[in-house]
């Protein structure tokens, strides 16, 4: 949904009014280039405002001025008006190679992230698994410590039975 709007009453009459609706480009701060524009009147058409300064960043359209409805995100109406012409195809070009470079390092980047990422997933599952292996370690030790003390109850109860024959024997001796 592009418009060309040719009919520019401005001295800029080079300029090449884009109406994108509701596709303002990305933009970036530029302290040479911003706020209002009040010295062409450029008017956004739904809103009848002055239209604000911006500096596209995106694509081939990156570094170029152009002028948008001023209003914020939600009531703004997508007026863009563009100040620069485009650019040289040569440069179009060098801006399109520099956007895929930072696209590759932004992907890398998202790549490192999803490894490290693995790697805490992993080692969270490490530990559980080594907190599990303790835990069983625990109860092992536990059931061993409570067989032992078993088998010295086991041995008391057989040393407690020898000393009653003992006994039994030495009565019935005495008797
Ligand atoms: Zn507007």
């Amino acid at each position: 949904r592009i418009s060309f709007d040719l009919l520019c009453p401005h001295p800029l009459h080079m300029m090449l009014t884009w109406i994108l609706l509701g596709q303002v480009p990305f933009f970036l701060e530029d302290p040479d280039y911003k706020g209002l524009e009040l010295d062409l009147i450029v008017l956004c058409e739904k809103h009848g405002k002055p239209s604000e300064r911006l500096v596209a960043f995106e694509g081939t359209m990156t570094g170029r001025r152009f002028l948008a409805c001023a209003e914020p995100e939600g009531q703004n109406c997508g007026f863009v008006q563009w100040v620069d012409e485009q650019w040289p195809p040569t440069m179009e070009n060098a801006l399109l190679k520099l956007w895929s470079m930072v696209e590759e390092s932004k992907s890398a980047r998202v790549n490192d992230n999803l490894q490290s990422a693995l790697t805490i997933h992993h080692l969270a599952e490490e530990k559980n698994k080594l907190d599990a292996d303790y835990d069983k370690l625990v109860k092992d030790v536990h059931q061993l410590v409570d067989f032992q003390q078993d088998r010295v109850v086991d041995f008391s109860y057989l040393q407690s039975a020898v000393t009653y024959q003992h006994q039994c024997r030495a009565e019935l001796v005495a008797g």
